[in-house]
C-alpha cells in the first residue's frame, strides 16, 4: 500500500438508499415495523466496511407510506432504530438517516429525486463536499438525485433497464452493495 492510500476516501461522503440496497424491497408495500426489515445478504457487512472508509455515511430514503397514512413516523423510527442497532452491533456506523415522508407530487423538496435530504445533511454535518460524494441506489430516482448534486452515482441492479435508458446518470453499476464495497476497498490497495 502506498503511503496515505488508506485515506483516499476519508473526505468522501456516502449516501445510501435503503429499500433494495440495504434491505430487501418490501414489494409494493412498506417496511412498517422492524420485523419487516430484512437485510439483503452481505449488505450489513458492506455498511461496516464502507463506514470504515468514508467520512460520513447517510441513508436517504423515500417513505411516502407515512404520507399515505399506512404507517406512522414512530413506526419508521422503530424500523430505523433496529437498523442502526444492527449496524452498531456489527461494528459499523451510519451517521444519520434522512427520510422523505410526504407523498409523491407533494413532497417536492425532500422526496428523491429532489435534493432536499442531501441539503439537510450538508446543514447538519460540516465539511461535506458534493464533489467527493457518492449516491448508491437501485432506481432512476436515486441516480437522478446524485446526478443533480454532482455526486458519483452507483446503481445497484441486476436489470439493464435503468442504465440503458439513462446512461448519463449512472457512473458505476454493481449487483449488490457488497460488490460495491469490495470494489471501493480494492481501490484503496
Ligand atoms: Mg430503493
Amino acid at each position: 500500500m502506498t503511503l496515505g492510500a488508506g485515506k483516499k476516501y476519508k473526505e468522501h461522503t456516502l449516501f445510501l438508499d435503503r429499500d433494495g440496497v440495504l434491505n430487501k424491497r418490501p414489494g409494493s408495500g412498506y417496511v412498517c415495523r422492524p420485523g419487516d426489515f430484512h437485510w439483503i445478504p452481505g449488505s450489513l457487512e458492506a455498511v461496516v466496511l464502507l463506514s470504515g472508509i468514508f467520512r460520513y455515511v447517510f441513508v436517504v430514503t423515500n417513505q411516502q407510506g407515512i404520507g399515505k397514512g399506512l404507517m406512522t413516523y414512530d413506526d419508521l423510527q422503530e424500523v430505523h432504530r433496529r437498523m442502526l442497532q444492527d449496524v452498531n452491533e456489527a461494528g459499523g456506523r451510519i451517521d444519520q438517516v434522512y427520510a422523505a415522508t410526504g407523498i409523491r407530487h407533494t413532497d417536492s423538496f425532500n422526496r428523491k429525486p429532489a435534493e432536499g435530504m442531501a441539503l439537510e445533511a450538508m446543514d447538519d454535518f460540516p465539511g461535506i463536499s458534493l464533489e467527493k460524494a457518492w449516491m448508491v441506489g437501485d432506481t432512476t430516482r436515486d441516480m437522478l438525485f446524485g446526478y443533480r448534486l454532482g455526486m458519483s452515482t452507483v446503481l445497484i441492479s441486476h436489470q439493464q433497464i435503468d442504465s440503458a435508458n439513462y446512461p448519463h446518470l449512472v457512473d458505476y453499476r454493481f449487483s449488490s452493495l457488497g460488490s460495491f464495497a469490495k470494489f471501493i476497498n480494492r481501490k484503496l490497495l
